[in-house]
């Protein structure tokens, strides 16, 4: 899900730009809000979802629902009741099995409590049907938003995350995908301007039954669905298509717009192939290929990843690839609690720069991971994984900061930890994987994941990144000891004290004063660690992390005078001497040779890796201290007494 406000962010600089971003946050502030007052119900955990057969009939002038819905579930335990969520402003008529009526009670709670004729039980399939209507409660998030658009009328839902009980009756919690769906929105065939009524659902358009003045339209959708991704639209849509050729297996890309908007739509709406080829090139076939993919507009600023057919304001490209992303992570792979969220947030925001990256090459992409990581170091706290304490903020849980931004700039970080080739194959195992396919998952099924098709440990950067806070600063001190060496100190500040060092790769581009460049990657993995590299230019500068491949701020660079600073903290100890003097330095600094001069200028003595010198032999006088370190040479004076 995305609010339209996030894509503004894209475009232009956070700086110039705050308002924008809080309005970001003002956004996702109120998306979240639902979330957290829900409370989970333990009361639906004791069957297991089969099957849904909805039937709406609605008027799209009219804020009302006629429903029946159709239920196939097996029992996890011997069931002598069933219990759907549905919002008590609806009125349920009767709860049917096998024709026989059934007794119910809907208590306060928003719970249907269907009391069974006999034990239902353990591992036994059966089926019920509830019978329902009244006018949806408009909750905050539109769950069921009926309204109109250039004077025509329109009803849409938008469930994510909990807004499914506020119209049809249903199991909220994640924790059990529906197996398969069919669903059938009844509406008059015109409005009153003679306009023709479109309904659009998740899965494949069966069939438009006209009946008299009245037309049904059944969709199939048959792959496992959370209740928060099922959602219906009826409006005097147009319809085209563009087709995916999907390597041979081709299948539609249905598009259902407003009849004022299909010009525009027309022309932002064909980048859609692109982005579907890009993401089947760099991960897999779009999970649901067998059926279709679509957009339907509605009236919400931003949008829903419905599975099979995102619900969208208007057509953008960023918007496009966020909410087909989401097919991939949050469809076929929802994340397995709200704390897990970056798992569809911060993978779908990072599948939208990966088309940045792809369709308008590295300057746009850097330009991207730029203004990503400014949202993400305005404040120097904050995790990615949500603590328990977390959901009870309100504006953590979907902040735009840490769950879209942060999450995308890490998994952005995970893949330059292990190389393209392992982390895309690391991804793809992980979306074919049995247990998450058309399920759910966790940060650490991801993580363990992850470190079983690399080979590499991912503790420590699940740890910094993930479940602790902040970022690194890095001071980078630059020298040239020789003509064909340049040295590289590394430090590292850390803005929270949750993490002690962030051991990272970084990235340096060293710029030559013919303009020659050459990059080198540091492995950085203690304080103060120093980096010989060949050069074979000028140089002229050094720039950090040039692609804005790191979370990280206040990064400052500097030349370091080092020669100069060791000149000046190396001493010969006592001068004047009569037998032997001790060479006071820097501990890093190590002494190759040290030559003796007299007056003169003539070579007394060399002397190999000396912390002392022994000047017992030389005859009285001024002596000049010739001193090489791997930093360079240094000349002292030296009285002999
Ligand atoms: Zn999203």
């Amino acid at each position: 899900m995305k609010r339209i406000l996030t894509v503004v962010i894209l475009l232009v600089f956070f700086n110039v730009h705050a308002q924008g971003f809080d309005a970001i946050v003002e956004a996702e502030t109120k998306s979240a809000r639902q979330k957290v007052n829900f409370v989970k119900n333990v009361n639906t955990e004791n069957y297991d979802l089969k099957y849904h057969r909805l039937f709406f009939e609605i008027d799209p002038s009219v804020s009302f629902i006629d429903g029946e819905v159709t239920s196939y579930y097996v029992a996890k335990e011997d069931l002598s009741q069933v219990i759907f969520e549905l919002d008590r402003s609806f009125t349920v008529i009767k709860v049917l099995q096998r024709n026989v009526n059934l007794s119910f009670n809907h208590n306060t709670d928003n719970e249907v409590v269907i009391t069974l004729p006999q034990t239902q039980n353990t591992g036994v399939l059966d089926s019920l049907t509830i019978t329902y209507s009244g006018n949806p409660k408009h909750s905050g998030l539109d769950s069921f938003e009926q309204n109109t658009h250039n004077g025509a009328p329109i009803i849409w839902t938008l469930s994510e995350p909990y807004g499914a009980m506020g119209w049809w009756p249903c199991k909220q919690d994640l924790n059990d995908k529906i197996d398969s769906l069919d669903v059938f929105v009844k509406t008059p065939r015109f409005n009153t301007n003679n306009q023709e009524y479109f309904s659009v659902s998740n899965g494949v358009e069966q069939s438009q039954l006209i009946e008299e003045t009245n037309k049904t339209t059944h969709f199939k959708h048959r792959y496992p669905i959370p209740a928060y991704l099922i959602a219906i639209a009826a409006t005097n849509y147009e319809t085209y298509t563009h087709s995916v050729d999907n390597n041979g297996n081709s299948f539609d890309i249905v598009n259902y717009v407003y009849p004022e908007d299909l010009v525009q739509a027309q022309t932002d709406t064909p980048i859609t192939v692109d982005i579907m080829n890009l993401f089947t090139d760099l991960f897999e076939e779009y999970p649901f290929a067998s059926e279709k993919y679509g957009h339907a507009q509605f009236g919400w600023n931003g949008g829903m990843e419905h599975t099979t057919v995102s619900f969208m304001g208007s057509f953008n490209r960023n918007l496009i690839a966020h909410e087909l992303a989401h097919q991939w992570f949050g469809n076929k792979i929802t994340c397995g609690s709200w704390k897990d969220i970056w798992l569809n947030e911060g993978f779908a925001t990072y599948l939208s720069a990966l088309v940045v990256e792809n369709l308008d090459g590295n300057e746009a992409f850097t330009n991207w991971k730029a203004s990503r990581n400014n949202t993400i170091t305005s404040a120097t706290t904050g995790t990615v994984y949500l603590r328990d304490s977390d959901t009870t903020s309100v504006g953590r849980i979907f902040s735009s900061r840490l769950s879209y931004s942060k999450g995308s700039m890490v998994l952005h970080m995970l893949r330059k930890k292990l190389g393209d080739d392992e982390f895309f194959n690391g991804m793809k195992q992980y979306l074919s994987d049995a247990n998450f396919a058309f399920s759910y998952a966790k940060t650490e099924d991801f993580k363990l994941k992850m470190e079983a098709s690399s080979g590499v440990s991912l503790t420590d950067f699940f740890d910094d990144w993930i479940y602790n806070e902040g970022y690194p600063s890095y001071q980078i001190e630059w020298s040239l000891p020789s003509s064909q060496v340049i040295q590289f100190k590394l430090n590292q500040q850390q803005s929270h004290p949750s993490v002690s060092f962030f051991e990272l790769p970084v990235k340096v581009r060293i710029h030559g004063t013919g303009g020659e460049t050459q990059d080198e990657l540091l492995n950085h993995t203690f304080d103060g660690e120093l980096f010989d590299r060949n050069v074979t230019f000028n140089v002229a500068s050094v720039e950090f992390d040039p692609d804005a491949d790191l979370i990280s701020k206040n990064n400052n660079v500097v030349l370091s005078n080092r020669i100069d600073r060791i000149d000046l903290e190396l001493k010969l100890i006592p001068n004047p001497a009569t037998t032997s003097v001790r060479i006071i330095k820097p501990n890093d600094v190590i002494i190759t040779q040290v030559s003796l001069y007299n007056i003169t200028g003539q070579l007394v003595s060399i002397y190999e890796n000396q912390d002392y010198i022994n000047i017992s032999h030389l005859s009285s006088g001024l002596h000049f201290v010739k001193l090489e370190t791997g930093s360079g040479t240094i000349y002292k004076s030296l009285l002999k007494q």
